[in-house]
């Protein structure tokens, strides 16, 4: 058995069980990302519980009921192109990516976090994730339009270029708030414009950039 196998069970287990995950795609990618190799080597043993860890430059990588809601929120499948602002570790994108089989976008404005995320991914051996530099609050109009979006830090409104670079029929996920706590916003594009859904509160660190903090 490989290495926290187990541990990764029995987190997806208790994230069924208590009612935060119900996608069965999604159950079957979070039981594959080994995420202890997301985290700092002095945090690993905690890896496979359900709280967000640092990851340096005073970032966190979220916790794993937050991943769970978010990606069942999205209502994600295979085939769809997916944009994440806030690459973070690398961990929320290498699920993605097991769930849509193929390449994620994913942002980081932090150059030395996205140079430590690309390592992750690569040894956790994912080679379908695209891990750009920049302000993910203008989006990546290089590959757009998506079909889903997930913005991972906290804003204070929905960005303009996100809603612009969704597909129409696309859903965009993202944290809406104050700088520490936010709700959990569904934006959903339609011919006649948006519909925004409020799914609950959570608190993310801040969204930096001109459409964000
Ligand atoms: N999804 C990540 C955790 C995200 S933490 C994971 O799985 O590990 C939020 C991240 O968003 C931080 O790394 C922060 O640097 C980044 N961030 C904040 N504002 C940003 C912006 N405008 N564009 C891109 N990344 C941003």
């Amino acid at each position: 058995m490989a290495v926290y196998e187990r541990e990764r069970e029995e987190m997806v287990d208790r994230l069924v069980a208590s009612g935060y995950l119900k996608s069965p795609r999604v159950m079957e990618a979070m039981k594959k990302v080994p995420r202890h190799l997301f985290v700092p080597e002095d945090v690993e043993a905690s890896a496979y519980y359900d709280y967000p860890l640092p990851i340096g430059e005073g970032q966190t990588i979220s916790a794993p009921h937050m991943v769970a809601m978010m990606c069942d929120a999205l209502g994600l499948e295979e085939g769809q192109k997916v944009l994440e602002v806030g690459a973070g570790s690398g961990y929320h994108a290498c699920v993605v990516a097991e769930v849509v089989k193929r390449e994620v976008v994913a942002m980081e404005r932090i150059e030395r976090l996205a140079a430590r995320a690309r390592e992750n991914i690569a040894r956790a051996g994912y080679g379908n994730i695209r891990v750009v530099v920049g302000d993910g609050t203008r989006g990546y109009a290089e590959g757009a339009p998506y079909d889903r979006i997930l913005v991972t830090a906290g804003s204070p409104d929905v960005p303009e270029p996100l809603i612009e670079q969704l597909v129409v029929g696309g859903r965009l996920l993202i944290p809406v708030g104050e700088m520490y706590v936010q709700h959990l916003l569904l934006v959903t594009k339609g011919e006649r414009g948006v519909e925004k859904t409020a799914l609950g509160g959570c608190m993310f660190v801040p969204l930096i950039g001109e459409h964000g903090w």
